[in-house]
């Protein structure tokens, strides 16, 4: 049985804010696991590194699991690539208060990391303790390399090689969806047995449907057709394409407005995020692209609601959390058909899957949820059904049984 369960979360915190730099579908994810985990009676410990003096060493949260900051490098943010020299003392400090136990607490049954480098830490942590090691990567170097943005840089090669020591060395990698675990199979040679799908919830009580006119009212918008976007702003998420195809709409339906919601991400989010304005402005979208900036994560159904459609043109995507909250609110999606967008998203059913990163196929798919008719009213009810298959309980029950295969050997 499963009593206590500790996370690695190197690189950013569950505390912090989602949506801008490097925060975003993991840290929500790791929140909202240990948070329903801890409902259940079980133990988590979330590792993290300390990148902000004024919190404290240890905060217990009121989900009611704990996260603990370990001091390994400068206390402020660091780019991703000089984390790689703290990983060492970061796996140390976690080994030792793993090991260490104390008076009252319990003992860990099962690491799980997330994201390469945390897998990477886990990885020693994993030899000196001897616990069994859970990783999810939540993106993988090799799939953003395929179809990443012509002139974007690749993944650095030490991104790879380290993914494939998770791979090699963890118990188990848990992939989002079956197209990531043929992913980690095909392009990394991962072995089929040690490779298991669980696909992450949303909060279905607070990703629910609500009254449309109300939410305009609340966020003092007009009642005109009304296309969102929600995410990190970085070559990644294809924000330029949605401009690009929003300016395209306009000529159809020339009321039509966008919301962006989302912050700058990475070491290119601020230039990214300057070009698209620009871009706006060329295409004289001046006054119809609202720039909502980041919000938190609770106030996100407003917008959800208050929008006709969400557009998700991203070059790759392990899940696509945002996808799977628009439907769980009953908005039909537009998303690039990649990676697990294709799986959230039922094509024609609760939205749309656009081959490629062309502006005008965009348009067209938008247009077709935008259109008024009865197909609409077809799409959000088929939104809201494929919503609904990603609730909490069901992917930690099965998380649940993954941890006790893993712990008891069988997998
Ligand atoms: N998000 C948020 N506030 C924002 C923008 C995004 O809370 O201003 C959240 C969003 O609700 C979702 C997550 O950030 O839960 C983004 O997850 P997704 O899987 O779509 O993308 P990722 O950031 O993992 O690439």
């Amino acid at each position: 049985m499963i009593r206590k369960v500790v996370f690695l979360s190197m690189h950013t915190s569950p505390l912090d804010r989602p949506g801008v730099g490097d925060a975003g579908g993991m840290n929500v994810y790791v929140d909202e696991l240990a948070a329903s985990l801890a409902r259940r009676g079980i133990e988590v410990t979330v590792f993290t590194r300390r990148t902000d003096p004024s919190r404290a060493r240890v905060i217990g949260t009121p989900a009611g699991y704990d996260v603990i900051h370990v001091e390994a490098g400068p206390m402020a943010p660091l780019p991703i690539p000089q984390l790689g020299d703290w990983v060492g003392e970061f796996a140390r400090q976690v080994t030792e208060d793993v090991l260490d136990g104390g008076e009252g607490r319990r003992e860990t049954d099962i690491l799980h990391s997330h994201y390469w480098l945390s897998g990477w830490t886990g990885l020693f942590v994993k030899q000196v303790t001897g616990l069994p090691l859970a990783n999810s990567f939540h993106t993988l170097g090799r799939v953003k390399d395929a179809t990443r943005r012509p002139g974007q840089p690749s993944e650095p090669l030490y991104r790879i090689a380290a993914e494939r020591e998770v791979i090699t060395g963890s118990d188990c990698i848990i992939a989002s969806t079956e197209h990531e675990s043929l992913e980690l199979i095909e392009r990394y040679g991962a072995d089929p047995s040690r490779v298991c799908v669980n696909p992450p919830g949303i909060d279905l009580n607070l990703f629910r449907p609500g009254d449309r006119r109300e939410a305009r009212k609340r966020l003092g918008l007009d009642d005109v057709p009304t296309v969102l976007f929600v995410g990190r702003i970085q070559a990644l998420k294809g924000l330029d394409v949605a401009v690009a195809a929003f300016g395209m709409l306009r000529d159809r339906l020339p009321d039509a407005r966008m919301m962006v919601v989302g912050g700058p991400s990475g070491p290119s989010g601020v230039e990214e995020e300057l070009e698209i304005r620009q871009l706006a402005a060329r295409l004289g979208l001046d006054g119809k692209l609202i720039w909502c900036g980041v919000q938190p994560h609770r106030r996100l159904p407003i917008y959800y609601r208050a929008a006709d459609v969400l557009i998700v043109p991203s070059r790759s995507e392990s899940f696509g959390l945002v996808a799977a909250e628009a439907q769980g609110v009953g908005l039909p999606v537009v998303a690039a058909d990649v990676g697990g967008l294709r799986y959230v998203v039922e094509d024609g059913v609760s939205g749309f899957l656009v081959d490629g990163w062309d502006p005008p196929d965009y348009t067209k798919a938008l247009l077709r949820v935008l259109d008024g008719s009865a197909y609409r009213r077809e799409l959000i009810r088929g939104a809201l059904a494929a919503g609904r298959r990603f609730g909490w309980e069901v992917a930690t029950e099965r998380l649940l049984e993954l941890y006790a295969g893993i712990t008891n050997g069988s997998r």
